[in-house]
């Protein structure tokens, strides 16, 4: 009989476990994890209702150094294969303009449902198992070097023990977001057995601005138009809703150039953003617009822009333009006007730092696919599958970090 151990009871853990179970007879299934509970992450991931995956599924929606392969595999596992996949499993799925939910609305609903599979496949999990190093014993087999949890008169102790597995998965997520489990120890493992990496980033996190006008705009969420420039040539854009915060921008929108900017302050690059504030109108529109509405009785440039955008936005713009709100427009000279539309079409932004990894939703980086084959067995180490966060795919928001997740735990399951 095959003995295989998973590390990691996350999503893309428990998927290759099932998916090993079903099409591996004479196995023996055993996922370490170093939390008390299954899938934390997942019943964090969309607001608590989990969007598992996307009908737009495109190469472009994920990221990655070397990602030659990654079309290959989104056709051998495409968003119908996932969706068909739960409804397998029994569960509905729910189509929100291409962004596909449980049908429950509960991320719950998606961990619970791979939990269950995973138990009606007899999949055992060991919890408290926190596992250290992965060692090759021989051509054939891998010593799994873990610290376990267990209790003694009431007290919780640990003591080393050494799993011997014929396959391992190493499922262990990267380190966004540790509180839910995934520490970076899995990169760690990956590069005692000498597998190559790309150095990992916080990304699809909330960016920090130089100017201090943001303090002003906190709160504040606007449909705007992020443009992102490394060392002045722009490296992403991305329409939606922005939030202002006390340190700067976050929101879909900034989530998605976020990589950008963690990537080029990590060489060392000068980082800016252009903000659009007002994307659906040209410069010539908003001049305009000022101009009709001071002739409507409203005279002062903050009453007019009250009537153009959220309050504390204008606070920030006119500040920021130092501008005074009571000035009546026919008082201000054409540059002042010029300023202000210049400022709400494109406001400058120096980005000084991303957020770090505990408030990112994903990592950049990681083990460089080119150290894996098609069936995310690497190719140096037989026997040995790497899956999910660990490797370095990371998607866009919208359901594509997860569709990796499964997409990978299915395939390298299917081929263990
Ligand atoms: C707040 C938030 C919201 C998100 N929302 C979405 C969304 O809506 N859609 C989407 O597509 N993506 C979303 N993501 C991203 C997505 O959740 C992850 O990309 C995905 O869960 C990665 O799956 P994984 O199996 O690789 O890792 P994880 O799901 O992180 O699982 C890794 C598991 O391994 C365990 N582990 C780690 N190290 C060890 C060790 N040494 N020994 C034993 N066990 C270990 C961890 O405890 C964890 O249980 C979100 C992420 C966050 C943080």
């Amino acid at each position: 009989m095959t003995r295989l151990i998973i590390v990691g009871a996350g999503a893309s853990g428990m998927m290759a476990a099932i998916s090993a179970a079903k099409n591996n007879k004479d196995i023996e299934i055993v996922i370490l994890e170093h939390g008390m509970k299954h899938g934390r992450k997942i019943l964090a991931t969309g607001n608590g209702r989990c969007n598992l995956t996307n009908k737009k599924l495109d190469k472009e929606c994920f990221r990655s150094h070397d990602g030659e392969f990654i079309d290959s595999w989104l056709k051998e596992c495409d968003t119908d294969k996932i969706i068909d996949t739960f409804f397998e499993f029994g569960m509905l799925t729910y189509d929100k303009g291409g962004y596909i939910y449980p049908y429950s609305r509960q991320a719950s609903t998606v961990n619970d449902i791979l939990i269950k599979m995973c138990e009606s496949l007899s999949v055992k999990f060991i919890f408290d198992a926190h596992v250290l190093d992965v060692e090759i014993c021989d051509d054939k087999t891998f010593n799994v070097m873990t610290s376990v949890g267990f209790e003694e008169n009431g007290v919780r102790k640990k003591k080393r023990e050494t799993f011997m597995a014929d396959k391992v998965i190493l499922a262990c997520g990267g380190k966004a977001y540790s509180s839910l489990g995934s520490d970076g120890s899995g990169y760690k493992m990956a590069k005692n057995l000498g597998i190559k990496m790309i150095p990992t980033v916080p990304a699809l996190t909330g960016l920090k601005c130089r100017e201090n006008v943001y303090k002003l705009g906190a709160g504040v969420r606007t449909n705007a138009k992020i443009s992102l420039y490394v060392d002045h040539e722009m490296a992403c854009e991305d329409e939606g809703e922005l939030q202002l915060t006390e340190y700067g921008i976050s929101g879909i929108p900034v989530f998605q150039v976020s990589r950008f900017a963690s990537y080029g302050l990590l060489d060392g690059c000068k980082v800016h953003v252009n903000i659009d504030f007002m994307p659906e109108y040209t410069d010539e529109e908003i001049k305009r617009n000022i101009e009709l509405f001071s002739g409507m009785g409203h005279h002062s440039i903050g009453n007019v822009l009250d009537g153009m955008i959220n309050s504390k936005l204008k606070d920030l713009i006119l500040a920021h333009c130092r501008i005074d709100a009571l000035s009546y427009v026919s008082d201000l000279s054409i540059e002042e006007i010029d300023k202000i539309v210049a400022n709400l079409k494109c406001f400058y932004s120096v980005i000084t730092e991303t957020n770090d990894f505990s408030q990112a939703q994903v990592c950049a980086g990681g083990v460089r696919l080119s150290e894996i084959d098609m069936n995310f067995q690497v190719k140096r180490i037989p026997g040995l599958y790497i899956v999910g966060e660990l490797l370095d795919v990371d998607g866009i928001c919208g359901g594509y970090n997860l569709h990796w997740a499964w997409l990978s735990g299915l395939i390298a399951g299917r081929d263990v």
